[in-house]
């Protein structure tokens, strides 16, 4: 073995650590919060421990903690996709004013894929359902609930 290849090995596994210490702390911070934060957000509260980290190592490593069940990354209706601590699978309630996501407190309803059992084609291999609405702060807004109410006669969800 010489120098250089051994230089390489220890750059690497300064490397994963460096890597691995990082996933902890963007693990730690997502389940500190319970607010489905974007990767942004997410990365802002990052920096304040991990200074020097990047945005798109953030994205990458919330990519790795999704495919490893740790994490639940929330592709619904809103525009960009919202990051879950919780692995466990959870309905949500979205303020389709302000985009406030939170847990909706209702048990996952399992037996909705048993009643299509048979009535389709599809293999059905799960579900998404979202709630929509108002959080309390815009539901006070007048002006909010005017929009509410026009953005979802427009899009028939109403
Ligand atoms: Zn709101
Ligand atoms: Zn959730």
């Amino acid at each position: 073995m010489n120098d250089r290849a051994n230089n390489i090995r220890e750059l690497d596994r300064a490397d994963k650590l460096r890597m691995t210490q990082q996933r902890r702390v963007i693990l730690e911070e997502l389940r500190k919060t319970h607010n489905h934060p974007t990767a942004d957000a997410l990365y802002e509260q990052v920096r304040k421990r991990l200074p020097r980290i990047s945005l798109g190592t953030v994205y990458r490593n919330l990519e790795i903690l999704t495919a490893l069940g740790e994490i639940q990354t929330l592709e619904l209706s809103g525009s960009q996709k919202r990051y879950d601590g919780i692995p466990q699978k959870h309905y949500h309630i979205r303020c389709i004013h302000c985009e406030r996501l939170d847990d909706a407190p209702i048990a996952p309803l399992n037996t909705l894929e048993d009643e299509l059992y048979g009535a389709t084609v599809y293999t059905i291999m799960g579900h998404r359902l979202e709630f929509i609405g108002l959080c309390p702060e815009c539901s006070r807004n007048e002006q909010a609930r005017q929009m509410a109410e026009k953005t979802l006669s427009a899009t028939g969800k109403g």
